[in-house]
């Protein structure tokens, strides 16, 4: 929705290019509102044009020299003055977040101090990242491959991880020497302002890093168009993400998508039940579902199926729905109205197709974006709720008689991002490991969540197959040389 503001006690948040915060001379703007709350106008961003995004690229590609000559140690110094203003900032920044796309507020903080984790960690790569010397076989030449920043980076990041995705974006392309454009989720504008702000404060040159908002389609076309724009990452949808791909692919840059994700977790008859039923819980309806690694298939022994049912019920029903401001909230509303849409309608096309609704999946009669969490049961590989990516609340079960079932239908699934077992058997752990289709492979673990420097990214559509997050980073965001001298 555009708005006059001239009046709003509102803030109005800016561009950011080449180190100034400027409106944009469309003067048009958008609100971004609160779900749980949506009369609550969170902040004022700006809707950009084409113009802009040029601007914010030049200003980047003229900063790319001196940033990449930058010894890579004095970049990590930067990084490292901007996780302590993170830091310092955290609870201001977490409410932010909270308040603008429903996450709890004990979530949100705990993704803040990820996000100075994850800079604090690229801070240190500023002193590790070295190249491999080769032995050449003439005795007298030295060989040895040198990493060289890429140029200009396109960063698109979805809502869901407002902090956390940007952070581990921008943090490893700007230690490797590239420059920065950020279009974070128009959701989510208003806490990617506050990032980038830190980055700001921390006195980074003018035009390393800079941000545009507003509308993904005008503005993620407009990043691809651009002559200065040298790769691209993006972490969202499986639609916008291909297109990105062809975009980028055309262009001859290089690419790395993050995309959806079908979650599944296995629980055999050996498993602690307690433990499945805790881990399936926190890790299909934590934020809300609305993770990239959130359970959505629960595939589960026929031994112990109607125990875990009994159980998983039970224990989700204990679920307290509420903002994500109140602490005795431990699940937020969806984060708008047409991600509730979204949920709301897949429990229609659910039932439709035959499964069971065991509970939940009901609008919470309040102001704001709530839904209730909910199980399905005899849920069928073909049915829609199987296939498709919710981005909800919303656990579908399904029973199999041998772990040979159990591995061919988790992975019957076009995603392969992330997918859990549990079980007491190491036979079964090892096979689980060998043949599960996923780029995260957990064990007695719930299937969302990865360390920082651990690689991160999935199999088949879930990802274009490059990692992101510890030292993987560096395989985008460098090129190599190799080097001989004689
Ligand atoms: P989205 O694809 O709608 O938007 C992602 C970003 O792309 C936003 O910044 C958006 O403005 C921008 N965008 C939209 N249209 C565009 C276009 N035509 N060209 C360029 N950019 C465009 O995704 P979302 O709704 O923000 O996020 C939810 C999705 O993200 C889910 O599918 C989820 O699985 C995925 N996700 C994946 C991971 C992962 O690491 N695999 C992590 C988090 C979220």
């Amino acid at each position: 929705m555009s708005v006059t503001n001239q009046e709003s006690a509102v803030k109005v948040y800016g561009n950011y290019i080449n180190g100034e915060w400027v409106n944009s001379a469309t003067g048009e703007v958008s609100e971004s509102t609160n779900p749980a709350n949506p009369s609550e106008v969170v902040g004022i961003i700006q809707k950009s044009s084409i113009e802009e995004v040029n601007e914010a690229f030049t200003a980047a590609n003229d900063a790319h020299k001196s940033w990449s000559r930058l010894a890579a140690p004095t970049r990590g110094d930067y990084l490292l003055k901007v996780s302590n203003i993170l830091e310092e900032r955290l609870d201001e920044i977490a409410l932010t977040m909270t308040k603008e796309m429903g996450k709890t507020f004990a979530e949100a903080k705990g993704e803040a101090a990820r996000g100075v984790a994850i800079l604090r960690y690229y801070a240190g790569e500023g002193m590790r990242s070295t190249g491999d010397v080769i032995p050449s076989s003439d005795s007298d030449a030295l060989m040895f491959t040198k990493r060289t920043s890429l140029g200009v980076v396109g960063v698109i990041t979805p809502w869901n991880f407002p902090i956390a995705i940007p952070i581990w974006k921008m943090a490893p392309a700007l230690v490797y020497g590239n420059t920065v454009v950020l279009k974070p989720a128009n959701e989510t504008s208003v806490t990617a302002a506050k990032i980038v702000e830190c980055f700001d404060q921390a006195n980074l040159p003018k035009g390393v890093i800079n941000l545009v908002t507003g509308s993904g389609a005008v503005i993620g076309d407009a990043m691809l168009a651009n002559p200065h724009i040298k790769a691209v990452t993006f972490t969202g949808s499986n639609t916008v993400g291909k297109h990105i791909g062809r975009l980028a692919f055309d262009k001859g840059i290089k690419y790395q998508l993050e995309m959806g994700g079908k979650n599944p977790v296995i629980v055999a008859e050996d498993a602690d039940l307690d433990l499945a039923v805790e881990a399936t819980i926190s890790g299909g309806l934590k934020s809300t579902g609305q993770k990239c690694t959130a359970t959505s298939r629960v595939i589960v022994h026929e031994a112990v199926y109607e125990e875990f049912r009994k159980k998983l019920v039970e224990e989700t029903a204990k679920i307290t729905v509420g903002s994500g401001e109140d602490s005795s909230t431990w699940m937020g509303p969806c984060s708008s109205a047409s991600q509730l849409e979204t949920v709301l309608s897949y429990i229609e096309i659910g039932q439709q197709e035959g499964a069971e609704l065991l509970q939940g999946g009901e609008r919470v009669d309040r102001e704001g974006y709530f839904v209730t969490p909910a199980i399905f049961d005899k849920v069928t590989p073909d049915m829609r709720i199987a296939r498709e990516e919710i981005f909800g609340p919303v656990l579908g079960l399904m029973k199999v008689s041998s772990m040979e079932e159990a591995i061919e239908l988790a992975n019957d699934s076009e995603f392969g991002l992330s997918a859990s077992i549990f079980t007491t058997n190491i036979q079964k752990m090892l096979t689980f490991i060998n043949e599960m289709d996923a780029g995260l492979v957990r064990i007695n673990a719930e299937s969302a969540g990865v360390e920082l420097q651990a690689p991160f990214g999935g199999m088949k559509q879930s990802s274009s197959h490059s990692r992101e997050q510890g030292r993987a980073a560096i395989e985008f965001f460098t090129s190599i040389k190799t080097v001989f001298v004689k």
